[in-house]
């Protein structure tokens, strides 16, 4: 078999992986690049293979940069199968409606035509296999698919591959261990490649039992200085499991509590999908989830459209305004930006990994001049981040879920930037005695 890296490789975006048996071709993801654009040029390239080759494409989870080039795949002559989980492929649908409506907006500012249209996101819908956990099924001659709950997102997938008698496995990204709304990652016990995420591959996480104190410190100086609390989030799983926070703020504080807008339409959308797939929570969410409003919905105002996403502003403090996008290149979050991030009485909120070159990187890493929709502006807002809301887990989790695994002849270490790879790599080595790859764009390997 022969495995080629075409995105995530010594960074965390694209994720894209070929694999080539004897008689099948099947593509492992297809994500979208994003930086400091939303829609980077990189996005545009041709695929360095060609996609009406392609048998299958396996889809692990539907975060952005996993499935945001499969319209692309299908504009350019993909018409095989697509497997998910059954979430998987309603958030795909979502994250690509408003991706596609993000790339309008971004092509008609910069002049050149979109990446992709409606018509091919359909195109992709009607191409879509669901299968459930822990059901194995040939997906093409000779090659079997499993998938396992990977703790990371609703309905997102570890897959097993099983073909000319081996067994590879790809954890896509691997849950943070614990989630308030997941169980954990399934473990596997024995595969003999393994092609691994590493986004903190380098880090541990802090303690998840800090969390609700950090979220609640920073809201009660909220209230206190009658500021507005910006939180750029994900749409999927960060939204719910913050707006879940919420909920046990506005429960067990007793003061004047801000009013919370949810700013996301795709977020709204992404919660009902959670509602529909109970099954695919955890046994504690569930028993919750049966009476009472578990994602804070009559606490938190949803302002669907434009009209009402500006009316946020006539509003008194303090508020609390949850918007994407979650790195901040692109989104209604710019708007909330541009309107609050000069004075210091408020505070800009980061809960999830900002990639190099966005936005978000820069605000993080403290830069004071920003450029925002074509505005200078100076930041006077408090910076903070809560790093344990991360879907991603940290470098002792990563470990222990790979020590589960016997037989393991080689690691392939992707989505992950050099400096957290390179930790995981000596990690790995030191403790598991196993050799990591860490692929370079475009390279192959022959398994
Ligand atoms: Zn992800």
């Amino acid at each position: 078999m022969l495995l080629s890296f075409h995105g995530a490789c010594r960074e965390v975006t694209g994720s894209n992986i070929l694999l080539e048996t004897d008689k099948a071709k099947i593509l492992l993801d297809c994500g979208f690049f994003q930086g400091y654009k939303f829609a980077e040029e990189r996005n545009y390239s041709p695929f360095a293979y060609i996609p009406s080759t392609i048998d299958a494409v396996v889809l692990c989870h539907a975060h952005l940069d996993h499935v945001g080039r499969l319209p692309k795949l299908v504009r350019d002559g993909f018409s095989g199968k697509i497997y998910s989980t059954a979430p998987t492929k309603e958030l795909t649908y979502l994250v690509c409606e408003d991706n596609e409506k993000l790339m309008r907006e971004e092509s008609q500012r910069d002049n050149h035509a979109p990446l992709y249209t409606k018509k091919e996101i359909e195109e992709v819908m009607n191409l879509f296999t669901t299968i459930s956990y822990n059901e194995k099924l040939e997906i093409v001659q000779g090659v079997s698919l499993t998938f396992e709950n990977a703790g990371h997102i609703l309905g997102s997938a570890v897959c097993i591959i099983e073909a000319e008698n081996k067994k590879l496995v790809y954890t896509s990204d691997l849950g943070n261990t614990p989630s308030q709304l997941l169980d954990p990652p399934e473990n596997i016990t024995f595969a003999d490649y393994v092609i691994c995420e590493s986004t903190y591959g380098g880090q541990i996480h802090e303690d998840a039992t800090q969390r609700f104190k950090k979220l609640a410190t920073i809201l009660n100086s909220t209230i206190k200085n009658k500021g507005v609390l910006m939180i750029p989030t994900f749409a999927i799983e960060r939204t719910q499991e913050l707006l879940h926070d919420i909920d046990h703020f506005c429960t067990v504080e007793n003061c004047e509590k801000p009013q919370f807008y949810l700013d996301s339409p795709l977020a709204e959308k992404v919660t009902r999908v959670f509602e529909k797939y109970p099954e695919y929570l955890n046994n504690v969410v569930r028993r919750e989830h049966k009476d009472s409003d578990f994602f804070g919905k009559d606490l938190v105002k949803m302002t669907t459209t434009v009209d009402q996403s500006k009316s946020i502003r006539e509003h008194s403090n303090p508020k609390v305004v949850i918007a994407g996008s979650g790195m901040m290149n692109g989104g209604r979050i710019l708007f909330h930006l541009i309107d609050y991030i000069g004075d210091q009485k408020n505070t800009l909120l980061v809960i999830g990994y900002q990639a190099f070159g966005t936005l978000g990187r820069k605000l993080l890493d403290g830069e004071h001049k920003i450029r925002v929709l074509g505005r200078n502006l100076s930041v006077g807002a408090k910076i903070e981040a809560i790093g344990s809301y991360s879907a991603h887990a940290d470098s002792i989790q990563i470990i222990n879920w790979l020590n589960n695994i016997s037989g393991l002849k080689k690691i392939f270490l992707v989505h992950g930037e050099s400096d957290q790879q390179l930790a995981l790599a000596k990690k790995i080595k030191m403790e598991l005695g196993i050799f990591s790859e860490i692929p370079q764009m475009g390279e192959s390997y022959v398994i």
